[in-house]
C-alpha cells in the first residue's frame, strides 16, 4: 500500500523549496524552531516594510478624498474624509513609533497595527456608505471601497512569514470582512458577499504560499551567509552577533550562559606532516563530531582556523564542565597518524564569573584557553580550575 504511494510522495517532495534542508522545512510552518539570528533579521525586515507601507498609506489615504469629492455628496464626503484623516494620522503614528529593534514581538505588533488601521477604516467606511442612498454612478465608485480587504490580503505576501503567522493575520482580515458583512446584513447582497468571501479565502491561500517562499529564500540566504563553507558550522562574521543575542536573552531572564573557547592542540603539525587537505579533513571531522554531541539549544561557531566557540544557554559552569569532560573522555577524533586529537578549552559562565558584557565573557574564555595550553594542553580551564590550583 505504502509502496504504491511512494513515487507520488517523492514527486510531491520535489515541489517543496529545494533550496531548504529537510531539517529546515518545519521552520516554514511555525516560527517556534527559528534560530535567534533569523528572528532578529526577520523582525528588522518586517518593521522596515511596515514603515514603508505606513508611509505610502499615510500619503495616499487623504489624497483619495480629492476623488471622493467628485463622486459623493458633501455630507458623505465629509464623513469619509474624516475617516481618511484619522487613518492617515494613525499611519503617521505607526511610522513615528515603530523602529526596527530586532525584536519579533515588536514586529508582530507593527504588522498587526498596519493591517488593523485600514481594516477599521474599511469597516467604518463600509457602514457609512451602507447608510447612504447612492446614485448609480456613486454606487459604482463605492464598490471600489469593497476592494480594500483584497488589497490588504494580497499585501500580506510582501512579508516573510511562516504558515502559522500568515494564517493568524489572514484570519483577522477574514474576521473583519465577516464583521463588515454582519454590520450591513440588512442591505447585503448575499450571493455577491459569499462570492467575495470565497475569493478572499483563495487570495489568502496564494498569499500564504508567497509569504512562505519569501521565508524559505531568507532562511537559505541567511544560512549561506552565516556558515563557514569548510566545516558548515556558524562562522565568525555572525558569531559575535549570535553571542550578543544569547547574552541579551540570558541577561533578561538572569539565566546561565556558558561559553567554551576550544583550540585544537598542535594542529599546525598535522598540516606540516600530512598536508593542508588532511588538516581540513581533521577539522571537518572534529566539527561534525562536536555538532552531533550538542544539545539543540547549543551553538557551535568556527571562530578562527582551528578555534571554535561553543555557546551553551541555560547551562551553569558545572554542567558545562561536565558535558565537555564527557566529550573529551569519549574522544575528539583522531589525527591522521591515528593518535587522539586533543584540544585546550577555556570555560567561562555569565553568572559564575560575574562578567558585565559578552565581550568580557569571550575574553575570559580566551584567556583561560591559554592557561589550559600553558598547563600542558588537552584540558579544560574554568573558574574552579583556577580556584582549586590556588588552594
Ligand atoms: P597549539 O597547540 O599551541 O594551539 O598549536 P597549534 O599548532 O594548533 O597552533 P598554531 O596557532 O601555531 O597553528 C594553528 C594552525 O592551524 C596554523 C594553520 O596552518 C592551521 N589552520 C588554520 N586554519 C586552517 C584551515 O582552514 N585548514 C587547515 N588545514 N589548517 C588550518
Ligand atoms: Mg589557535
Ligand atoms: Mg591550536
Amino acid at each position: 500500500m505504502t509502496s504504491a504511494f511512494e513515487p507520488l510522495i517523492r514527486r510531491l517532495a520535489t515541489l517543496l523549496p529545494g533550496e531548504l534542508l529537510p531539517s529546515e522545512l518545519p521552520q516554514l510552518l511555525t516560527p517556534r524552531q527559528h534560530p535567534l539570528l533569523l528572528d532578529q533579521r526577520r523582525a528588522t525586515m518586517i518593521v522596515n516594510r511596515v514603515r514603508l507601507f505606513a508611509f505610502l498609506f499615510a500619503m495616499l489615504t487623504p489624497l483619495w478624498a480629492v476623488i471622493d469629492i467628485m463622486i459623493f455628496d458633501f455630507s458623505l464626503w465629509l464623513g469619509l474624509a474624516l475617516f481618511r484623516l484619522l487613518a492617515s494620522s494613525a499611519f503617521v503614528c505607526l511610522l513615528l513609533f515603530c523602529r526596527p529593534s530586532g525584536n519579533l514581538f515588536e514586529a508582530y505588533r507593527a504588522i498587526t497595527l498596519l493591517f488593523a488601521i485600514p481594516t477599521l477604516f474599511y469597516v467604518a467606511s463600509h457602514t457609512l456608505l451602507g447608510s447612504h442612498q447612492l446614485t448609480e454612478f456613486s454606487a459604482a465608485a463605492a464598490t471600489g471601497y469593497t476592494f480594500l480587504p483584497f488589497v490588504l490580503m494580497a499585501g500580506l505576501s510582501i512579508f516573510p512569514l511562516s504558515l502559522q503567522e500568515n494564517l493568524a493575520l489572514a484570519s483577522l482580515l477574514l474576521l473583519a470582512q465577516g464583521l463588515a458583512g454582519y454590520l450591513g446584513w440588512s442591505t447585503l447582497n448575499w450571493p455577491s458577499f459569499a462570492g467575495g468571501f470565497w475569493l478572499l479565502i483563495l487570495i489568502a491561500g496564494v498569499t500564504a504560499l508567497a509569504s512562505m517562499s519569501q521565508l524559505a529564500f531568507m532562511i537559505t540566504l541567511l544560512r549561506q551567509a552565516i556558515h563557514d563553507p569548510l566545516t558548515g558550522m556558524l562562522s565568525r562574521g555572525s558569531g559575535e552577533e549570535i553571542l550578543g543575542l544569547h547574552w541579551s536573552v540570558a541577561q533578561r531572564n538572569d539565566s546561565y550562559l556558558s561559553l567554551a573557547f576550544i583550540d585544537l592542540d598542535h594542529f599546525k603539525a598535522i598540516n606540516d606532516n600530512y598536508g593542508h587537505e588532511a588538516g581540513d579533513r581533521t577539522l571537518c571531522a572534529f566539527a561534525a563530531l562536536l555538532q552531533n554531541n550538542l544539545r539543540d539549544a547549543d551553538s557551535l561557531l568556527r571562530w578562527g582556523g582551528e578555534e571554535f566557540l561553543l555557546i551553551m544557554p541555560n547551562t551553569d559552569a558545572a554542567q558545562a564542565d561536565q558535558a565537555l569532560q564527557r566529550l573529551m573522555q569519549r574522544g575528539l577524533g583522531s589525527r591522521p597518524d591515528g593518535l587522539p586529537l586533543t584540544a585546550s578549552i577555556g570555560l567561562a559562565e555569565r553568572r559564575h564569573d560575574q562578567v558585565p558584557s559578552y565581550q568580557e565573557l569571550l575574553d575570559l574564555a580566551d584567556r583561560r584557553m591559554y592557561l589550559a595550553k600553558n598547563s600542558g594542553r588537552n584540558q579544560i580551564y574554568g573558574h574552579d580550575t583556577l580556584a582549586s590550583r590556588q588552594a
